[in-house]
């Protein structure tokens, strides 16, 4: 790509977040507008001409924790970690700067996302990226009856089960920030031997803004963080490129949460 191009998909980018993006963070502490549970809506049929290449299926790793905070603290490696809803011209904009930078990222995508924008499971896997539950509705799913929660994992593992041919490598519980023992039980149920949690909050959803976002990754980031992201937000979208080329001046790669904890 050249600059020019690369301009301009992050003028679209910049574009697009003033349409509206909604804040919507995974932390509960946050006030979240965006993600009220439509249980009404039946779900809409799969747009994409074809599924796409296949999700890694959940691995089990032997001597990895049921919840995973971070990878090895003596590696060089880091996991960039997305949490998947929003305008999609800014997720491919995000994807497309991981790319140029060779780096890869994971994406826990939101069920009701994918069902209206089903082409962005081809996407994420097509660019070398991993892809992931988190949850339905992206309702707090850890105060939710165990019934209601099983099905918001077990909806979400549909989708992408429909769209890539698998359940996606892991999941994240929504609007938390580390799993109840409960939800780590029904995450297993469901078929996913550990559940992915961070160590870093970039904070991004509040749209601090693109040099915020990139201080707060840089200065908090440590061999093995996994690090909360957001796609949908121009902020975050103009704070990876300095993000990876911080990284990369430490001697720290981001890899997917597969290679980081495997
Ligand atoms: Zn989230």
């Amino acid at each position: 790509m050249t600059s020019l191009d690369r301009r301009s998909v992050l003028r679209a980018a910049a574009s697009a977040a003033g349409a509206g993006a909604l804040a919507s963070g995974c932390d509960p502490a946050r006030t979240d507008t965006s993600a009220v549970p439509d249980t009404g809506r039946p779900p809409q049929p799969a747009a994409s001409p074809a599924p796409a290449r296949a999700a890694r299926p959940p691995p089990r790793v032997p001597g990895l924790p049921a919840q995973i905070v971070h990878g090895p603290r003596d590696g060089h490696a880091v996991a960039l970690t997305f949490h998947g809803s929003g305008d999609p011209q800014l997720a491919t904009a995000l994807l497309t700067e991981a790319e140029r930078a060779g780096a890869r990222v994971t994406v826990l995508a939101v069920g009701d996302w994918l069902d209206e924008q089903p082409a962005m499971a081809r996407r994420i896997l097509d660019g070398g990226h991993e892809l992931g539950n988190h949850t339905m509705h992206h309702r707090a799913i850890c105060a939710l009856p165990a019934a209601e929660a099983y099905a918001e994992i077990r909806q979400c593992a549909d989708r992408l089960r429909r769209l890539t041919g698998s359940a996606g490598s892991w999941f994240r519980p929504s609007r938390a920030r580390r799993a109840t023992d409960l939800v780590t039980r029904l995450a297993r149920q469901a078929g996913y031997p550990h559940v992915l949690s961070y160590d870093l909050d970039s904070l991004d959803a509040a749209d601090p803004g693109a040099p915020a976002v990139q201080r707060t990754v840089l200065d908090g980031t440590a061999p093995g963080s996994v690090v909360s992201l957001h796609l949908g937000h121009a902020g975050t979208v103009a704070a990876l490129p300095p993000i990876l080329d911080g990284l990369r001046r430490r001697g720290l790669r981001a890899v997917t949460t597969t290679e980081l904890v495997t």
